[in-house]
Order: C-alpha cells, then sequence, then structure tokens
C-alpha cells in the first residue's frame, strides 16, 4: 500500500480496538497509526528497538511503563505500607533504552545532576498484542516476550520530589535509565514468569537476591490493571518493579543482574 497520510481507512484503524491492529503494525511509528503512513519529515528521528534473541529481527519498542513498589520489602524500605494498594505506574521516554549485549559489559554513563544513583533489577515483559480492560485471564495472551533490565533512579532526586509533591521525571525518566537485555519470546524460553531467582550483583558482591514469587502482582495483574488507564499496543514493554535492598553506585562500579531462565546482564557505570 502506498497510502501516505491518515484518511479514512487509517482514521478507521485511530478510531477502531485495538485488535484492528496486528503485531509489527507500528513498526516504524510510535502510536496506532499504520505501519503505512510514512509522512515526508524534514529530518530523521530514529527509532527504538530491541533485537530479539535468536532472530534477526528486533522488537520496536513504543512506551516504556515502569510498576512502583511491586514487592512488599522494597515498599517498606522505601517508607510505604506493604500492604496490597493497587500497582502504580510511571513511564520512561522510550529513547531512554540502553540495550545491552549477552556476553559484554556495556558503559553505562553516570547521570547528571545526581548524588545517588540508585539500581534497581527487574524482569521486563515485552507485549506483542494490545487491547484495553484486558481481564486477568486473558492478560498473558498479550505477551511476546520477556527481558531483564535496571530501572536505574536518581534517588536523591526522586526522593526530593516526592518530598515537595512534585512528580518523579527527573528521577527516573532520563537518558539511558532504561538498560534492557534482548528481547526472549515466551515460545522459546518456555513459558511466562511467576517464580525463580532474581538477583543483583555491584563488583561480584551480591545486593539484591529475591524471587518472582514475591511480586505483589503477578506479570498478568499488571496488564490488566495498567490496561485500565491506557489502551495497550503492540510493542510496549513493562519494567514489573524491583525487590529490596536497592542501592547506589558510583562510576567504576560493575553491576550484573540475573533472572533464572535469562542471559546475564552487565554494565560498568562509567
Ligand atoms: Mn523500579
Amino acid at each position: 500500500m502506498s497510502q501516505r497520510y491518515p484518511q479514512a481507512s487509517t482514521r478507521r484503524r485511530w478510531l477502531g480496538t485495538g485488535a484492528a491492529l496486528s503485531t509489527g503494525a507500528v513498526m516504524g511509528c510510535a502510536g496506532p497509526v499504520s505501519a503505512d503512513y510514512r509522512p515526508k519529515t524534514p529530518f530523521a528521528v530514529a527509532m527504538t528497538s530491541v533485537p530479539i534473541a535468536g532472530s534477526d529481527q528486533a522488537f520496536p519498542v513504543r512506551r516504556i511503563y515502569c510498576i512502583g513498589r511491586n514487592y512488599a520489602a522494597h515498599s517498606r524500605e522505601m517508607g510505604s505500607d506493604p500492604t496490597r494498594e493497587p500497582p502504580f505506574f510511571f513511564q520512561k521516554p522510550t529513547d531512554a533504552i540502553q540495550f545491552v549485549r549477552p556476553g559484554t559489559v556495556a558503559d553505562h554513563p553516570y547521570p547528571t545532576l545526581t548524588k545517588n544513583y540508585h539500581y534497581e533489577v527487574e524482569l521486563v515483559v515485552a507485549l506483542g498484542q494490545g487491547g484495553r480492560n484486558v481481564s486477568i485471564e486473558r492478560a498473558l495472551d498479550l505477551v511476546y516476550g520477556y527481558s531483564l533490565g535496571l530501572d536505574m533512579t536518581r534517588r536523591d532526586l526522586q526522593r526530593a520530589m516526592g518530598d515537595e509533591k512534585k512528580p518523579w521525571e527527573i528521577g527516573k525518566s532520563f537518558d539511558h535509565s532504561a538498560v534492557i537485555g534482548e528481547i526472549h519470546p515466551v515460545v522459546r524460553i518456555g513459558g511466562h514468569f511467576s517464580d525463580g531467582a532474581i538477583w543483583l550483583k555491584v563488583n561480584g558482591t551480591t545486593r539484591q537476591d529475591a524471587t518472582l514469587r514475591h511480586m505483589l502482582w503477578s506479570v498478568a495483574e499488571q496488564i490488566s490493571k495498567l490496561s485500565e488507564a491506557n489502551e495497550l499496543f503492540p510493542g510496549d514493554i513493562i519494567y514489573s518493579g524491583t525487590p529490596e535492598n536497592v542501592g547506589p553506585v558510583v562510576r567504576g562500579d560493575v553491576i550484573e543482574i540475573h533472572i533464572d531462565r535469562l542471559p546475564n546482564l552487565s554494565v560498568k557505570i562509567v
């Protein structure tokens, strides 16, 4: 198709349900517009994608959602009541992705403005289908695959903003703050994640060590809840929260993270 402008058929897709979009339909654009809509632009903007394990394809990233306080012990250490309050979400900009190839140690730049830069190891869920008001029973059908990653955080700025009842933005949403490994399709890794070790080491010393079983909200519940707030689309990814014992790193530190069934990921803070 050579359609260049969002005329009738595209418009119908905008107004229709997410089901009208097939996997990959958002390849090449950031929103729910058909892939064949390619306007002339005065300059190019890079599309964010993450390589898919065992494939020559890449997973196109539409939005990055992050869930906060999804492990009781981490909720407690952040000064919250660890009762099972509804999960809350924030976003990082899509181009905050830093992809790290397995078997390598990527340089991760220490960001500006902070004196207390924290790691948070997390399971990352990648959606291949969208929907709104998705039931818990159907939620896992939306999952294309999984990865592991770091929700890097300027903790001092996050806390200061929280104290002033201002948005977390500057503490959470900045360049390179969404570290991620390859996307592993569900079929390739033998199913979904509800159990298994999740840990993080700094310079070889274990700092975070927990199990996915301790997530307050399961992956299916996270997807279902999130789909009440926003229509989900293929290409959306979800950082599913970090367990307890988050902490700081400084330049020169090497972080290694692990989730059972996924290859480890390593970065060096520079
Ligand atoms: Mn987090």
